[in-house]
């Protein structure tokens, strides 16, 4: 690959003596949208996690900007650019919608009030809501909520853990739009997703994981246009 801002290479995650993630290697051209897609238990989140710096992998090289970050926690990747919206959201719903976003920008190291602003722009339902409880908004709304969040800590890369997870088609629609206008704007996108086909429908490249590993990996066009390997990892949805 020409330029890769992201090189993940022979990644291992345990929970005790559970392999979670067995030498998963992959890597994310500067500007591009790449998805590790794959079923429940897979090891999607294992392996976000570790880039991310929210868990110690017990193997593997992660590169970032050229720079090693294997063992970098995430606040220290945070504040260089390397964000992740987790799981789950994890809003803090007792907070203000407001102070959520300043959580973001705190994290970030401090954010000009504009990025913040840009947000309330870009998300008008949450500028509309500013002042209510975070725990108010919809399942929907609490997504857009921690994608700005982690918008406000500008980075350059964006790790998405399930982002349509739970949400009514209509909403998940909405959700791609925004990632897909994340990846416009040139932020490198990592999306995990048990919603393969739309996610490789939205990506650039991917990577398909079973038990840990990388059963599969290509163009995204290329992997969806595969009767074989729809029909074997990806299921229906
Ligand atoms: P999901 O979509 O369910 O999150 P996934 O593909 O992201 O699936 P992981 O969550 O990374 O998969 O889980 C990979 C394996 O590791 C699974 O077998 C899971 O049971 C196990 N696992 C994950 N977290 C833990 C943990 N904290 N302790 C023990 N085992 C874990």
């Amino acid at each position: 690959m020409s330029d890769p801002i992201l090189t993940v290479a022979d990644l291992r995650v345990s929970y005790g003596r559970v392999e979670a993630v067995r030498g998963v290697s992959f890597e994310a051209a500067r500007g591009s949208l790449v998805t590790l897609v794959g079923a429940n238990g897979a090891g999607k989140s294992s392996v976000i996690n570790a880039v991310s710096g929210m868990l110690r992998p017990a193997g593997g090289r992660i590169t970032f900007e050229g720079a090693d970050i294997t063992r970098t926690p995430a606040h220290k990747l945070v504040a260089r650019g390397l964000v992740q919206v987790p799981e789950g959201r994890q809003i803090l719903a007792t907070l203000t919608i407001d102070e959520n976003l300043r959580m973001g920008a705190w994290h970030a190291g401090g954010t000009a009030q504009s990025t913040i602003d840009a947000m309330y722009d870009r998300f008008p339902v949450l500028a509309e809501r500013r002042a209510l409880p975070a725990g108010s908004l919809s399942g929907g709304e609490q997504q857009m909520l921690a994608i700005a969040r982690a918008l406000v800590a500008r980075p350059t890369v964006m790790l998405m853990d399930e982002p349509s997870m739970g949400l009514a088609p209509k909403i998940v629609d909405e959700v791609f739009r925004v990632i897909e206008e994340i990846r416009a704007s040139g932020t490198t996108v990592v999306l995990v997703e048990q919603n393969a086909r739309r996610a490789l429908r939205a990506a650039d490249h991917g990577y398909v994981l079973q038990s840990g590993a990388v059963v599969r990996s290509g163009p995204a066009a290329e992997l969806l246009a595969d009767e074989r390997i729809v029909e074997a990892y990806l299921g229906v949805d």
